[in-house]
C-alpha cells in the first residue's frame, strides 16, 4: 500500500509567514519530528514560495528557490514525512492583496485580508498561484486551500448585487467560491485530495452543506486550540460526518495563546491535545475516514502582526505535544522520555515562566 490513504497522520505545521527557517535548519529538525512520531508536514508557504511569471511580485525577496522546494521534499521523504502545501485562497490573503497589482481584488479596498470572489480577476489569480505550487509538489497527495477566517465577505457592491440577483447569503457566497476553486483543482489534478479549514462552515445547517456538494470536493480540518473546553457546536461532527468522507483536526503547539508570546505555555498545549483525544474518542467512530491531526505552530497571527514564539524555543513543547498525540495520553514517563531525548538534565518545565 504505497498510497497510505487510510493512514492516520500527525502533521507538523510549518508556518513560513514569519522567521522562516533556512533549509539547513529543516535538515536538523525533520529527523527529530519523525523520531517523535510525526508523519508529515503542513507547509504554509505564504510569500516564501518561489512564485514566478505574472505572480512573481508576491514572492518575498528572501523566498526559497525552486531547488529548495525540491530539497525540502527530499529531506521530508528521507525522514518518512509527507508534504502537504497550504495556500490561502480567500481570507488571510494579505501576502497577495497587499500588492498594488492586486488591490482591485480586495473585498474592501482598505483591507488586504479577504479577496472579492466575484471579481473577474480573482479566479485567474488564485488558480495561477495554486498551479505554480502544485507544479513543485508533483507527487504529493494532499493540498490545503486554507479558507479560514474570511472576515469580509459579501461587502462590495458587485458581491452584494450577485447575492441579491441569485438570492444568496454570505454563506452561499463563501461555499460558491470554495466550490469553484476546488472543482477546478479536482478537474486539473484528479489525484489531489483537497483540505480546507472548517471554521466558516462550522455553523452552517446540514441542508446547506449537503446541497452545496462541497463534501464531494474537500475534506475539512477542524481547528481548536483551547486547553479544556472547546468552542464547537454540539452537532458539528454529526453534520460533518454526514457530508464529508475524510475529516482532519488541528491542535496547536505554539502561536495560539497570545500574539506577543515569547515561550509557549506548554501545559496549555498538552491540555489542548488531551482534550482533542477525549473529543475524538467520543466522535471519531462516526467519521468515514479519520485522517489525523495537524499540530499547528503559528509564527504570527497574521501577515502584518509581530512574531509569536519562535520555532526553536517551541521545540520542547512540540515534541511533548507530538508524544501526547501519538500515545493518546501524557504520563510522567512520557515527560521524562521527551526531556531526556532532548538533552534536558531535568524535566522540561511545563509552565516556563510565571505570568
Ligand atoms: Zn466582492
Amino acid at each position: 500500500m504505497e498510497d497510505n490513504a487510510e493512514k492516520v497522520h500527525s502533521l507538523i505545521h510549518l508556518d513560513l509567514k514569519g522567521a522562516p527557517p533556512r533549509l539547513g535548519y529543516f535538515e536538523q529538525l525533520f529527523p527529530i519530528l519523525s523520531s517523535f512520531g510525526a508523519t508529515g508536514l503542513l507547509v504554509e508557504y505564504e510569500d516564501m514560495f518561489p512564485y514566478h511569471g505574472k505572480v512573481a511580485h508576491i514572492r518575498a525577496p528572501h523566498a526559497y528557490l525552486p531547488d529548495d522546494i525540491i530539497k525540502l521534499h527530499t529531506l521530508a521523504t528521507n525522514n518518512n514525512l509527507i508534504v502537504i502545501p497550504l495556500v490561502q485562497t480567500f481570507g488571510h490573503f494579505e501576502f497577495v492583496l497587499k500588492h498594488d497589482e492586486n488591490r482591485a481584488i480586495r473585498e474592501i479596498e482598505r483591507y488586504p485580508n479577504a479577496l472579492c470572489p466575484t471579481h473577474p480577476d480573482a479566479f485567474p489569480l488564485v488558480s495561477r498561484i495554486i498551479a505554480q505550487v502544485v507544479e513543485l509538489h508533483p507527487n504529493d497527495k494532499f493540498f490545503h486551500i486554507g479558507a479560514d477566517e474570511v472576515w469580509h465577505i459579501g461587502k462590495c457592491p458587485r458581491c452584494q448585487n450577485e447575492m441579491e440577483v441569485k438570492k444568496m447569503s454570505s454563506s452561499d457566497l463563501f461555499l460558491a467560491w470554495v466550490f469553484k476553486v476546488a472543482w477546478w483543482m479536482k478537474k486539473e489534478y484528479p489525484n489531489l485530495t483537497i483540505i480546507m479549514w472548517d471554521d466558516m462552515m462550522r455553523n452552517m445547517p446540514l441542508d446547506k452543506l449537503k446541497s452545496s456538494r462541497i463534501g464531494e470536493l474537500v475534506e475539512p480540518m477542524v481547528w481548536q486550540y483551547q486547553a479544556k473546553k472547546f468552542d464547537l457546536p454540539a452537532d458539528i461532527f454529526n453534520r460533518y460526518s454526514a457530508v464529508f468522507d475524510g475529516i482532519w483536526v488541528a491542535s496547536a503547539f505554539k502561536g495560539a495563546t497570545g500574539s506577543t508570546q515569547f515561550l509557549p505555555p506548554i501545559q496549555h498545549h498538552i491540555n489542548n491535545h488531551l482534550t482533542w483525544i477525549s473529543v475524538l474518542s467520543e466522535y471519531k467512530h462516526q467519521f468515514k475516514i479519520y485522517r489525523g491531526i495537524a499540530l499547528t505552530g503559528w509564527q504570527r497571527y497574521d501577515h502584518y502582526a509581530v512574531l509569536c514564539e519562535l520555532l526553536p524555543v517551541a521545540l520542547p513543547c512540540l515534541c511533548l505535544c507530538l508524544r501526547v498525540a501519538t500515545r493518546n495520553s501524557f504520563t510522567e514517563a512520557d515527560h521524562d522520555y521527551v526531556s531526556q531525548r532532548l538533552g534536558f538534565p531535568h524535566r522540561v518545565n511545563l509552565v516556563p515562566f510565571p505570568r
